[in-house]
């Protein structure tokens, strides 16, 4: 089917603009993408790396079963063999400052069982301590995690707080309450089957850039790489123009902008917009074992040290430390450091096991801060301009900044392209 209708331009080829340009395309919309990289994938993205001579992600990225915005987008690509995940819902932990390890598991059902039964929840915690969940749907749009859950003791410490960290990328101190809310409702409050954790069997490249560009390609859909975005031409309360680093491309009169770019590169374009202005790091160690582990529960929750969670692909090791700004102007040695004795702890490896290659990985604006003041500041998906329209992670999606939000903004704006040019 050749593309028909009025042309929509995509401005940035992270997730968010790839499920968008996606949703548009398979519908017979000509689409181009821009993007200022040499590559798509933006913020979640694999490359071979020449130290460790292994494909690695820039972050290890955890999703869950109940990701149905990331689903809908990999079976728009013909993907959704790619990610991968233990049979049942469990999260196994293992606590560094005292060596003890646990395992949740939550089963498949809405009933959840698994907070009645000691042996499947988590350490010194009762099964009434779970009810504090239900806190997070009440709590004020200023309350922070660690006001509304911090009185929880050990569920706290153990579940609440590396929860807040993750989803977040935030300190529970400082992390909006009411984000989490959407997590718990849209993977817990579906069933325990929701919250089975996955990843990318391969890479995020092999899970959802490369077959998006695939089928974008397939569908007629154009993207261009090493196209800037440097200004936004304006008439009559519309772009009219796309003014590149070296070009401009011109915007006709049905046609539609979509501005999937970071929070700080649309506040440049569009001088006024209210957006996030504070963001958080996150620091990726990844180590190339001396062979791949036999078995690893995995992701491995980490507590009492330095990163959250330890991936195993293959034989390469690699830990996230989340909300991780402390450290950013540590040299790579010296990050790699205490880390590798934990993973070494973790993987049951030899203490005298040498430090194996490593990488280390800092994504110094990896999510905007999510406080409550910084969310406070996320715009909806109508820009301030007649046909131009927002998606990114940092938009209002009512989720934490994370794949599923990525992709879901990028679908928002899908709907809102299709409904303007409807004429509703
Ligand atoms: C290390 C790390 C770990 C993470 N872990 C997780 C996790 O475990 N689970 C999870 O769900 N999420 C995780 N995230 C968050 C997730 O990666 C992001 O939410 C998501 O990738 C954001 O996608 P996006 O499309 O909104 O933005 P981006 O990926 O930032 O895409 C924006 C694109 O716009 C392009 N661009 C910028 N300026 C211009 C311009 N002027 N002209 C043209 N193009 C431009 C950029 O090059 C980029 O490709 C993690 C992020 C990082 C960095």
């Amino acid at each position: 089917m050749a593309p028909d209708g009025p042309r929509v331009h995509v401005i940035g080829a992270g997730l968010a603009g790839l499920a968008c340009a996606v949703a548009l395309a398979r519908k017979g919309r000509p689409v181009s993408v821009y993007e200022a990289a040499g590559h798509a994938g933006g913020r979640a993205r694999s490359f071979r790396d020449a130290r460790l001579e292994r494909v690695i992600d820039n972050g290890s990225h955890l999703l869950l079963a109940g990701n149905r915005s990331v689903f809908r987008f990999l079976d728009h690509i013909g993907a959704r063999d790619q990610l991968v995940g233990p049979r049942e819902t469990r999260f196994p932990f293992l606590d560094l400052s005292d060596g003890r390890r646990w395992m949740v598991r939550a089963g498949h059902g809405l009933w959840p069982s698994w907070v009645f039964d000691p042996a499947r929840r988590v350490p010194d915690t009762r099964a009434r301590d779970y009810l504090s969940g239900l806190r997070l749907a009440r709590a004020r749009p200023d309350a922070t995690v660690a006001e509304v859950l911090g009185d929880t003791g050990p569920l706290y410490d153990r579940f609440w707080r590396p929860l807040a960290v993750s989803a977040l990328n935030t300190e529970a101190e400082l992390g909006q309450a009411r984000l989490l809310w959407p997590v718990l409702r849209e993977t817990f409050g579906r069933g325990g089957w929701a919250a089975r954790p996955l990843w990318a069997r391969e890479g995020l490249s092999e899970a959802f850039v490369r077959p998006a560009l695939k089928r974008l390609a397939h569908w007629n859909a154009e993207v261009r790489f090493g196209r800037r975005l440097k200004d936004l031409e304006v008439t009559d309360g519309r772009v009219s123009r796309l003014i590149f680093q070296d070009d401009a491309e011109q915007v006709a009169a049905e046609e539609a902008v979509v501005l999937a770019v970071p929070p700080w590169t649309a506040s440049l374009l569009l001088p006024g917009l209210k957006a996030p202005n504070e963001f958080r790091s996150i620091i990726n160690v990844h180590f190339r074992l001396p062979s791949a582990p036999r078995r690893i529960a995995q992701p491995l929750g980490l507590l009492g040290g330095t990163g959250e969670w330890l991936f195993v692909r293959g034989d390469v090791a690699s830990v996230t430390i989340s909300a991780a700004d402390s450290l950013l102007d540590l040299p790579p040695d010296s990050m790699a450091a205490p880390v590798w004795p934990e993973v070494r702890r973790a993987l049951g490896l030899p203490a005298d096991t040498p430090v194996p290659p490593v990488r280390v990985i800092k994504e110094k604006r990896a999510t905007f801060a999510q406080t409550p003041d910084q969310v406070g500041r996320r715009p909806g998906p109508r820009g301030p301009l007649r046909n131009l329209f927002l998606a990114g992670d940092w938009t209002d999606t009512g989720l934490p900044a994370t794949i599923e939000g990525a992709v879901r903004s990028g679908h928002t704006a899908a709907k809102s392209v299709v409904a303007l040019q409807r004429g509703s």
